[in-house]
């Protein structure tokens, strides 16, 4: 547990020009290059595996484990993709990151691809975010001409090529394989796994896939070593990891601290909750994790401690909800936004989101009797862990946990004919 900000990521966003090359470099920024070429690529993949890094994107999967993954015997040529396509609901760390410190996103390309041997690097944005991806590309274009990029970077005789790809605006691109056939020119649909990509990736070659915010934090640990990395965080959740505060909390914003602070520790840091209101109910990592309550302030924010406390740590997206939010109307909200997102391949997600959305919106209005709460939780479990891929695994959380923890709510919505909550005091939602 700790009450300190780890300023790594974000230290640098305070400078209005931090995403300029000429800034990036006068903080030291691309020093690793010398240092990373100057040993074999698998003493790098050594010192991501020895920092204990865990996957950013929401699973924390080992970063240096699924790198080591990479069959090196295999003809054909490796593959680097960045998955910038960041869409779950209030997950928002990765698009400020690469708008103030698109550098860092590429000194951790660099890195990355030296030690997988991949030669040929990819960007995926999602393309609604134009001001993102003009960012990237200029950040791009600014280190091929200082030659941090192209063939033989700095006379080290390794080559790299990296390409900015804007998706079109759809959240399954975010799944890493609907990522790749998106990639591909396909449309984007996920592919059954395994093969993972690791093994088969893009143009079914072996292909590594991390959330920006994990190759972000590569050079750190470059410059810096592994220990200094593992020092921060707990036993097995090491490092730190930026938090998004949003919501009813005075401060919203980014907080960069050790895997391991709690919720209660954030919102002192983040001002406190809004008008003194007391917090109802919050995502630890967005809305697939599903939601927790104020009973779970001081869970420690880490891998195992909030997965022992029924949810995941996920992207760290904190939305917080104060006594004034309706928690069905939030539910059906988010089940709207799967169920829109529903890539439509496989029908439990297909089909059961749209009639999640059915029966949410009937309890909602205040119509139908408690029996259709488990209605709801019977068709819950008939879509958790048979669909395609996690979409609508996602979809779920929100529901069944908002209905153990808040029974009594959507009961009070049959019994009241509607929402019991005000509605001209819950301002998120009106
Ligand atoms: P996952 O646990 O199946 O896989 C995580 C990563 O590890 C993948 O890259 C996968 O290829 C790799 N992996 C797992 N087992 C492997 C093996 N045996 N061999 C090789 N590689 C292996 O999780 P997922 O389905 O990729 O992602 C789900 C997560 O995505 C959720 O935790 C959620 O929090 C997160 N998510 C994030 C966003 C966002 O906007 N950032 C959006 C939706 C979901």
């Amino acid at each position: 547990m700790t009450d300190t900000l780890t300023p790594v990521l974000t230290a640098n966003w305070g400078d209005d020009r931090s995403w300029t090359l000429e800034a990036y470099e006068a903080r030291g920024g691309y020093a690793t290059l010398g240092k990373a070429f100057a040993a074999e690529p698998d003493a790098i993949i050594s010192m991501v595996k020895d920092s204990g890094l865990r996957g950013r994107g929401g699973a924390g999967f080992p970063t240096g484990m699924k790198w080591g993954f990479i069959p090196q015997d295999n003809p054909n040529p490796k593959y680097l993709v960045v998955n910038a396509d960041e869409s779950e609901p209030g997950t928002c760390k990765d698009i400020p990151l690469m708008m103030a410190s698109p550098h860092t996103l590429v000194e951790g390309v660099i890195l990355s691809s030296y030690a997988i041997r991949a030669h040929h690097a990819f960007i995926y944005v999602r393309g609604e975010v134009t001001h993102v991806i003009r960012r990237l590309q200029h950040a791009v274009a600014e280190a091929y001409l200082a030659g941090h990029l192209g063939k033989d970077i700095h006379g080290s005789g390794y080559d790299l090529d990296l390409v900015v790809h804007a998706g079109a605006g759809a959240y399954i691109c975010g799944e890493e394989t609907a990522l790749l056939d998106s990639l591909e020119g396909r449309r984007g649909q996920p592919r059954l796994r395994p093969p993972f990509p690791a093994v088969a990736g893009l143009y079914a070659s072996p292909t590594v896939i991390n959330n920006v915010e994990s190759i972000a934090s590569v050079p750190s640990i470059v410059a810096n070593g592994p220990e200094w990395f593992s020092s921060m965080g707990t036993e097995r959740s090491k490092g730190f990891g930026i938090f998004s505060l949003s919501g009813h909390v005075n401060h919203p914003g980014q907080y960069e601290a050790p895997l391991g602070i709690t919720l209660r520790e954030l919102i002192d840091l983040a001002g406190g909750m809004r008008d003194g209101n007391r917090l109802k109910f919050w995502t630890p990592g967005g809305s697939s994790t599903g939601i927790l309550t104020d009973e779970h302030l001081d869970v420690p924010l880490d891998f195992e401690s909030v997965a022992a406390a029924g949810s995941m740590l996920g992207t760290r997206a904190l939305q917080l909800f104060d006594e004034t939010t309706c928690v069905v109307r939030a539910t059906l909200r988010w089940t709207e936004f799967y169920k829109h997102e529903s890539c439509g391949k496989c029908t439990p997600c297909r089909e059961g989101t749209w009639w999640l959305v059915q029966s949410l919106r009937k309890l909602e209005q205040g119509e139908g009797t408690e029996a259709d709460l488990e209605v709801i939780l019977d068709q819950c479990d008939n879509i958790l862990g048979r669909s395609f891929c996690a979409l609508a695994d996602g979809a779920v959380g929100p529901i069944t946990s908002s209905i153990q923890y808040f029974r009594d709510e959507y009961v009070a919505h049959l019994t009241h004919g509607g929402c019991p909550i005000d509605p001209a005091a819950s301002a998120l939602f009106a």
